[in-house]
């Protein structure tokens, strides 16, 4: 599939889901990816809590842990209404869960994922989600050359390697 066909899905998809996994709410999940007991947390790329706050965008349910050396975050989320983010900023790291990515050493471009193991949902059920996951991260990373350092320092807890993604 070509990168402009898989450009114009993932829009659509965009469109009608914003990230929304349409299968998280018929999974009884309890929602497990906001919930922080077993030492996880989100990351939040250097400059994306700046590019929230001068959104004017409350980013008040994010407890920041600790900054990392190129301006990023490990934050865990306090928010009491996890469906709006207590009408907040809704980080990255989330609407892309329970993927996350990893770049290549050559081309720069994201080309392989690690996945929350907390997530009951199959790879073969993500496959929309991957589609818009990797569209997204290539452009910030076009956007921002620099993110691809932090991509190959930051340190997930509760991820396992997903060895083969076919994006069809
Ligand atoms: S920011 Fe939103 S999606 Fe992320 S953990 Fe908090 S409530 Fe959940
Ligand atoms: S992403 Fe996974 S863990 Fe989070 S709500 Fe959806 S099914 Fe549940």
């Amino acid at each position: 599939m070509t990168n402009q066909i898989i450009k114009k899905k993932s829009k659509s998809y965009l469109e009608k889901h914003n990230g929304k996994i349409p299968l998280c709410p018929k999974n009884n999940c309890g929602f497990k990816c906001c919930q922080f007991q077993q030492g996880n947390y989100i990351v939040l790329y250097p400059g994306e809590l700046e590019e929230a706050k001068a959104q004017n965008k409350s980013v008040r349910h994010l407890k920041i842990l600790v900054k990392d050396r190129h301006g990023g975050s490990k934050a865990i989320c306090t928010a009491s209404n996890t469906s709006s983010c207590d009408n907040g900023y809704k980080p990255l790291d989330c609407a892309f869960y329970p993927l996350f990515p990893k770049v290549g050493n050559k081309d720069n471009q994201i080309n392989w994922f690690i996945k929350g193991i907390k997530c009951p949902l199959q790879i073969s059920e993500l496959h929309e989600h991957i589609r818009w996951v990797l569209i997204q991260w290539n452009q910030l990373i076009q956007k921002k050359p620099l993110l691809e350092k932090w991509l190959y320092d930051v340190r997930m807890i509760g991820y396992e390697v997903v060895n083969s993604i076919t994006v069809d």
